[in-house]
């Protein structure tokens, strides 16, 4: 599939951009294709499900065809051992096929699994230069947080590998949390370069913002799988009740949705909000003068309720391994074959195929 490169009038990444976005999906899905992914780091989370998972399941059952990689390599960016990988693969596309990832329809596939695709990484470093990569704000950040005391080559270039994820499918869209907007640029970025360096091989891809692109976590931080501050979909319901009870808020009475003064509550508010399918105003007006608790117990029904069918199917998926690594053989497979053909066309677009 040769995927047509878009040209919306605002930024990508931008809620403009994203509703203009929705907008030319709704009328040609065909002319689409997604490449997102997540690290094996342990259990999705709120934060990736309203960030991007719902996000790809839509699109997905919209007609754009969905590729997901599960970044097993990207788990080295901030630590030296990439621990229980196995369990946390498999718990990974669990989480996706509970969510509604459909895997007679989308590609889920293993980064390791694809030794073509790592071999584009090598033209596209060529393309960056280390200022580029060393002003990433979200490389620095998790530099701030990570396990190591110094950056690796890999934390510095893995944005990179990120473009060589997304451009090896030739995917033209990208459905994100905000904290990846800069690793998209760098994607755009490689695209742009390559085709005007070698030869037109590549979209130059967007990246897709959902209502919810920064969700934070129960200590008022991005929810993130390894800061220990994450609602993981996988949780019980007396673990969720514990954690909320212990997340974050402010000293006011009145509960109102006010991202810019009282990011905790709204926050709070806002998963609500999301879980139940309604307006955040509505939700945090019902709960009035009721207070932190009040709004901790509506938080708590409303994500418990709403993850209870996604829990479920979870736990039956995971309950048959051999079925899931089925369909990441499947997945690996079918990702080989579209990295070795794009492969070929960046050899041939460099001059490279000796035949
Ligand atoms: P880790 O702590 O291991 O980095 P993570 O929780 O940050 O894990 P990633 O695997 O890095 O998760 O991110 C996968 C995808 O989920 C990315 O598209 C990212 O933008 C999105 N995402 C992660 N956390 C959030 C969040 N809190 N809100 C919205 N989107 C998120
Ligand atoms: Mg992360």
């Amino acid at each position: 599939m040769s995927a047509p490169t878009l040209t919306a009038a605002a930024p990508s990444g931008t809620p403009e951009h994203s509703a203009a976005l929705e907008e030319r999906i709704a009328r040609d899905p065909g002319a689409f294709r997604i490449l997102t992914g997540d690290r094996p780091t342990g259990p999705l989370h709120l934060g990736h499900y309203f960030g991007t998972l719902a996000n790809r399941v839509r699109l997905q059952d919209a007609g754009v065809e969905l590729f997901v990689v599960i970044a097993d390599y990207q788990v080295l960016t901030d630590r030296d051992v990439a621990d229980r990988l196995p369990e946390h693969v498999l718990g990974l596309l669990a989480d996706y096929l509970a969510a509604g990832v459909d895997p007679g329809r989308a590609t889920v596939f293993v980064h390791s699994a694809v030794p073509a695709l790592n071999q584009l990484l090598l033209p596209f470093l060529s393309l960056v230069t280390d200022g580029e990569l060393r002003r990433n704000p979200t490389v620095k950040d998790e530099i701030a947080h990570s396990r190591q005391a110094s950056v690796s080559g890999l934390m510095l270039t893995y944005p990179v590998h990120q473009a060589a994820d997304i451009l090896f499918c030739k995917a033209n869209l990208v459905p994100v949390g905000r904290d990846q907007l800069p690793h998209q640029e760098v994607a755009r970025t490689v695209a742009r370069r390559f085709n005007e360096r070698h030869a037109p091989v590549f979209p130059v891809p967007d990246a897709l913002l959902s209502r919810a692109p920064k969700l934070l976590g129960t200590d008022g931080g991005k929810m993130s799988k390894s800061r220990g501050n994450a609602l993981a979909l996988s949780a019980t319901e007396d673990e969720t009740a514990r954690l909320l009870r212990r997340a974050k808020t402010d000293a006011e009475r009145h509960i109102a949705y006010d991202p810019d003064r009282r990011p905790e509550v709204s926050n709070l508010v806002l998963l609500a909000a999301l879980c139940q399918g309604r307006d955040p105003h509505e939700v945090a007006a019902e709960i009035g003068d009721g207070g932190a608790a009040a709004l901790k117990r509506a938080v708590t029904e409303s994500v418990n309720e709403f993850l209870r069918p996604v829990r479920e199917r979870r736990a039956t998926y995971l309950a048959d391994p051999a079925g899931l690594r089925r369909v990441l053989a499947e997945g690996n497979a079918r990702a080989n074959a579209v990295a070795e053909r794009t492969l070929a066309e960046v050899r041939d677009a460099m001059g490279m195929l000796y035949r």
